[in-house]
């Protein structure tokens, strides 16, 4: 499999989009193309992959706002697979559903409900070379996780739980690049005796981008909001429980 990460609105909400691409097939899906004036010369110019289907992590606008100028476009004719929320979506695969791209690649729809009722994450496995990755959209960030709008720390405990259960070389391709950011609160609430976040930190000083170079296993050393049983997260909160630890995380960040 291959993993092309467009960034759209850089400095002003740090979005990504992605093509997944299946190797053999050269067959892809365009994720999250929220911002077309921003990827549209590569998707004309430079994209040699067949797009097969627009995705979408959740239905807010900064993820699907282009679906509806893209199937009028560049990409007529094509599904668009997404919750149930999203503009012109087409199909709303069920929890644990898996869709085919192409020859090799499997990808698994993981319903994520907190951020958004209709979040669903897409676990990708290429069946030939073993190479594994995860399009969380605003339900997991490199060190962090996404507002609770339409869920609460219950939902993201167990949201997250399931990103947790998946294979731990398992990379991850969140929705924003919000990582230099979420290691100040990271390490607001983990200390500085954290080995990983410490060289998350430093590989943040030194790339603007982090997205793809981080796994499963790296978010359960490294993220707070995965480690809800911490001694240093249970005293930065104050609390025991972990929804309650959730809920008070959340809240710590959104005032950080
Ligand atoms: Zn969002």
């Amino acid at each position: 499999m291959h993993v092309t990460y467009l960034p759209m609105r850089w400095k002003c909400g740090d979005n990504y989009c992605y093509i997944l691409t299946d190797d053999s097939s050269t067959k892809s899906w365009l994720i999250d193309p929220a911002y077309p004036n921003d990827i549209e010369d590569y998707l004309v110019k430079e994209n040699k992959s067949e797009v097969t289907a627009i995705v979408n992590t959740h239905h807010h606008n900064d993820h699907s706002g282009g679906n509806r100028y893209l199937l009028s476009s560049l990409y007529k004719n094509i599904p668009i697979i997404a919750g149930k929320d999203s503009p012109n979506v087409s199909y709303t695969p069920s929890d644990e559903e898996v869709i085919q791209l192409g020859d090799n690649i499997e990808i698994t729809a993981v319903h994520t409900p907190c951020h958004t009722q209709d979040s669903i994450c897409y676990y990708a496995v290429d069946k030939k070379t073993g190479e594994k990755c995860v399009f969380t959209g605003d339900t997991l960030f490199t060190s962090g996780c996404g507002r609770f709008f339409e869920g609460d720390g219950k939902q993201m405990k167990s949201s997250l739980e399931k990103l947790m259960s998946l294979p731990d070389d398992t990379v991850v391709y969140p929705g924003h690049e919000y990582t230099a950011g979420n290691v100040n609160f990271s390490l607001s609430v983990l200390g500085k005796n954290n080995t990983s976040l410490n060289d998350l930190a430093k590989f943040c000083k030194q790339n603007e981008v982090t997205t793809g170079k981080f796994t499963i296993s790296d978010e359960k050393k490294f993220n707070p909001f995965m480690r809800l049983s911490d001694p240093e997260v249970i005293q930065s909160t104050g609390l025991n429980d972990p929804i309650e630890v959730m809920d008070k995380l959340r809240a710590m960040k959104n005032s950080f």
